[in-house]
């Protein structure tokens, strides 16, 4: 039985008393029927093959299109000569968004977080979170138990798909989700967890999908970086006790009526946007040839 209202899930949490990770275990126990145990080892899989992907990107591919692949390693090489302004964790949490939406572009193996192309938004959160601050892998579950929640409710109530819903529907998503996630981390409760998705979720509303010759290369991997940076800042406004004005749950579903309003040639189609930009067609000329 899925959520269909993140205040749904709250109030399940104060009724039973039970923190928002487990409630939304529970619930993936009842809708697959399995027991904790075997729910924690699919999730625990799902994280081990983000982290994998994330140790195994090549700095020396490059996408079929030749679009992308190598930024990943650029990022890296600036992050370790102290050349970045946001910080050394900024840093990295773009470096790791680049590198899992470069590898999804050169056909590595990824998890779709929600989808394929925002594949780089929680990992590049979670990872960088668990490296600074040594969490044990058992927390990082339960964030992503949080994450799940969220992705859930938003799946329930609009959409997690840019064909539906443009970018904001994927890339703002993920980046609900990382929110949440990150505000959970970082000692935030549940209300902080849902009202970091929500600013999470504003701030990318409106977001079109407009990818470049079609391809999941442009500009999907760098928005898995706004994605990220965009999570971080919204974790850390929610765990300061900053709410978003619009709740939650009316923010998801401001976000379908955005994306139902967006017109077809903003919604993966390849022709809206950037992919109708002089360059975008040019480059939509050499993938047909
Ligand atoms: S631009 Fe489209 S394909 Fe790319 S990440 Fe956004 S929704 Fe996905």
């Amino acid at each position: 039985m899925s959520f269909r209202s993140l205040d749904e899930i709250v109030s399940k949490c104060e009724e039973q008393k039970k923190p928002f990770w487990r409630i939304i275990l529970e619930d993936d126990m009842e809708e697959r029927m399995v027991s904790a145990e075997e729910s924690m080892k699919l999730m625990e899989k799902l994280y081990l093959t983000m982290k994998s992907a994330d140790a195994s990107y090549d700095d020396k591919l490059m996408s079929s299109s030749r679009l992308v692949g190598q930024d990943g390693a650029r990022m890296d090489r600036a992050v370790r000569e102290g050349k970045v302004i946001g910080g050394d964790f900024i840093g990295v949490v773009i470096a790791k968004a680049l590198k899992m939406g470069e590898s999804n572009a050169c056909m590595k193996k990824i998890v779709a977080a929600p989808t394929a192309g925002s594949c780089g938004v929680i990992p590049a959160v979670l990872l960088t979170y668990e490296e600074k601050y040594q969490v044990p892998l058992e927390r990082m579950l339960e964030a992503m138990y949080v994450a799940s929640g969220i992705g859930e409710v938003i799946a329930e109530r609009a959409s997690l798909s840019g064909a539906a819903g443009g970018c904001q529907a994927e890339i703002g998503s993920a980046s609900a989700m990382a929110a949440g996630a990150l505000a959970y981390l970082n000692g935030g409760d549940n209300l902080s967890i849902i009202h970091a998705a929500a600013m999470s979720l504003k701030n990318l509303l409106g977001l079109v999908c407009d990818t470049v010759g079609g391809l999941v290369e442009v500009p999907c991997v760098k928005r898995n970086v706004v994605g990220a940076v965009n999570a971080i800042a919204s974790a850390d406004m929610a765990v300061a006790g900053i709410v978003s004005r619009i709740p939650p749950d009316e923010v998801i579903d401001a976000m379908r009526e955005v994306g139902e309003a967006l017109p077809k040639s903003l919604r993966e189609t390849g022709e809206g946007g950037l992919a109708a930009t002089p360059t975008g067609q040019e480059v939509m000329k050499h993938i047909i040839r």
